[in-house]
């Protein structure tokens, strides 16, 4: 009876083994000086080159608030295909990113979050008022009914109360969108005027950028490939300290 008793325990141990070898294998990739995919779950492995360019580090040194888009039971936007691809794991991998580069050319960076949990978009403006950086930037990725939708678009808030923010916001966002451009090769939708809380709420030049669209068959492919992110996350980077360089000079 004893050994019967051996017997189911060690079927039953070498099932669960098989259960758990039988579950899709997720690859994670952990660069050396980059540790910041831990949440880009891919379906196939892929390389990751270091570095993308040796960042130059300039003179003007700035506070940069990166802000993850959406987090915790605000998932935001989904891809089509299975598996899932939801946004805010994309938006927290490429600001984990954004904050590496941005310190490598020698910002000081303040995330408004660094973990999936939900911030409503108020405090977020509030959090990056109170710290009043030189930049608040805003990552996010898109959605479309039109399949065809694909590109990079860069979102600023247009006030008659504030004109300077505004101007300022602009040129933001265009440095952004032309270094972003540059290093993925995506398509332009240009920079835009967006009503949109984190952009509108926040007191410093601002911007939110919409990486790409999760409802397109090929962009949807590449934003799954931590490579591709990664020259996103650089492109966003070169803009910003290009935006802090220019305001320096200015000053
Ligand atoms: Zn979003």
């Amino acid at each position: 009876m004893t050994r019967y008793l051996y017997n189911i325990c060690f079927l039953f141990i070498i099932g669960c083994f098989l259960t758990a070898c039988s579950q899709p294998v997720y690859y994670v990739t952990r660069p050396v000086s980059n540790p910041t995919y831990e949440q880009v779950v891919v379906s196939t492995p892929v390389k990751v080159n270091e570095p993308v360019k040796t960042p130059v580090k300039r003179k003007a040194k700035a506070l940069i608030v990166v802000d993850a888009g959406h987090g915790g039971k605000d998932l935001g936007a989904e891809s089509d295909a299975t598996p899932k691809y939801q946004e805010k794991i994309l938006t927290l991998s490429t600001a984990r990113m954004l904050k590496t580069y941005l310190e490598q050319l020698g910002h000081t960076v303040i995330m408004t979050r660094d973990s999936d949990v939900f911030i409503a978009l108020d405090d977020r403006a509030d959090f990056a008022n109170k710290r009043k950086p030189a930049a608040f930037v805003s990552v996010h990725f898109n959605t479309a009914p039109n399949k065809e939708a694909e590109g990079i678009e860069v979102f600023y808030y247009r006030s008659d109360t504030d004109k300077i923010r505004s101007a300022t916001s602009k040129i933001l966002a265009q440095d952004v969108l032309k270094r972003s451009l540059e290093q993925t090769q995506a398509k332009s939708r240009g920079v835009k005027h967006g009503n949109l809380a984190v952009i509108r709420e926040t007191k410093m030049p601002a911007i939110l950028i919409e990486g790409g669209f999760l409802t397109h068959a090929t962009e949807v492919q590449k934003l799954k490939n931590a490579n591709y992110l990664k020259q996103l996350a650089w492109g966003i980077a070169q803009g910003v300290d290009d935006f802090v360089a220019d305001e320096d000079d200015e000053s």
